[in-house]
């Protein structure tokens, strides 16, 4: 394809700001065009897509708030993408790059600043949708910066079998802790201690009262809680934190669906037990890229760490494997493929 020629440009569109449960029909296939050229004086890159992460940030993004989709707009999300043409000093055609793109072909990053340069591709690109990616930098920056782990503390994952859980639990078995993950099905639990080394597991859907088993995997309590759901799992951990315990707020998926938040019950114990709870997000890590990229290549090498992946065909599967992250019918990082590079 020569450089500036206009080609068709298969996208997904978000049709309207989307509250209560995520549909398929929120969502609209459609083929605009595009110049395969970043116009010159804008500093942009023109990339082609390869790799596009199902992941919570662009359903989170579908509701209105700074940097929400338009509707009418493509979805944006994170992905791994060719450099078919660079207005930008640091780029220059042919490099790969990961960061936040859009549901597209083909993409005009307008700020590719953001975006990260990929130099090691000796390991699968898609993995930069996940371990090497956004997730990957979220479990080390909540895990290590925020949590200040301590060898032989006991830790707790929620949502464990999701991109960001899974990582978090082998960087604390990596770390020397003790580590339980709850996650939605049984054969997720299974494959957390099979697969992915937790010391235990459980079925959160199973458990009529999450307090007691808490309570069975942690009868002494909790040092680390790494929160990814939110709602009544929170409420059980508080009355489950050893003093002085840390819990890092990545995320709450239990709420991305309801049109409104449930209420937290137990934060009477924040005082008693000494508690610090933190939010955080993973922008505001960046600068620790380089460091953690070393180190989690160098476990991926080593077979320190696994991955495990689901990937998807084509731009059109998009829609259903978004919507089905919230039915918890997923078998690892779900990814898009939408080209063979
Ligand atoms: P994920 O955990 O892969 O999300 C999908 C999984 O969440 C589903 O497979 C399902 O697994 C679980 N889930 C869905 N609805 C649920 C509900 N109502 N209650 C409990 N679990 C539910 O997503 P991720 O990419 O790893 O992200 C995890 C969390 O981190 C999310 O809350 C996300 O928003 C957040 N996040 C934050 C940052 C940041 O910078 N702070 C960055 C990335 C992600 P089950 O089968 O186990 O239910």
């Amino acid at each position: 394809m020569a450089k500036g020629e206009e080609v068709s440009n298969k996208q997904v569109l978000l049709r309207d700001y989307v509250y209560g449960p995520l549909k398929e029909t929120d969502m609209v296939l459609s083929t605009g065009t595009v110049h395969l050229k970043a116009p010159q004086g804008s500093k942009a890159i023109l990339v082609k897509n390869i790799y596009l992460a199902c992941e919570p940030y662009s359903r989170k993004m579908m509701m209105k708030g700074d940097n929400a989709i338009e509707p009418g707009s493509a979805i944006t999300g994170f992905g791994v993408a060719k450099v078919l043409d660079s207005d930008h000093p640091d780029f220059k055609e042919g490099d790969f790059v990961w960061g936040i793109t859009r549901w597209e072909e083909y993409s005009l990053i307008k700020n590719p600043e953001s975006m990260f340069k990929i130099h090691n591709t000796d390991v699968p690109l898609s993995y930069y949708t996940g371990i090497l990616g956004m997730p990957g930098l979220t479990a080390y920056a909540g895990f290590f910066e925020v949590c200040s782990p301590k060898k032989g503390e006991y830790v707790f994952v929620s949502s464990a079998f999701g991109a960001v859980g899974q990582i978090v639990g082998q960087f604390a078995k990596l770390m020397g802790c003790y580590v339980v993950g709850s996650a939605g099905s049984d054969d997720k639990v299974d494959l957390l201690k099979k697969k992915f080394g937790f010391d235990e597991a459980f079925n959160y859907k199973k458990e009529h009262d999450l307090d007691a088993a808490l309570k069975r995997y942690f009868p002494n309590g909790t040092d680390i809680y790494f929160e990814n759901v939110g709602g009544i799992m929170l409420d059980a951990v508080l009355l489950n934190m050893r003093q002085h315990g840390r819990i890092a707020v990545c995320g709450m998926i239990s709420q991305h669906n309801l049109e409104h938040s449930e209420g937290v019950h137990n934060l009477t114990y924040f005082t008693s037990k000494r508690i610090r709870m933190e939010g955080f997000m993973v922008f505001d890590y960046y600068h620790l890229y380089p460091k953690f990229v070393d180190l989690t290549l160098q476990f991926i090498k080593e077979g320190k760490m696994v991955v495990m992946e689901n990937i998807i065909e084509g731009l059109e599967s998009g829609p259903s494997a978004l919507v089905s992250l919230y039915d918890g019918n997923v078998v690892g990082k779900e990814v898009l493929c939408i080209s063979h590079e």
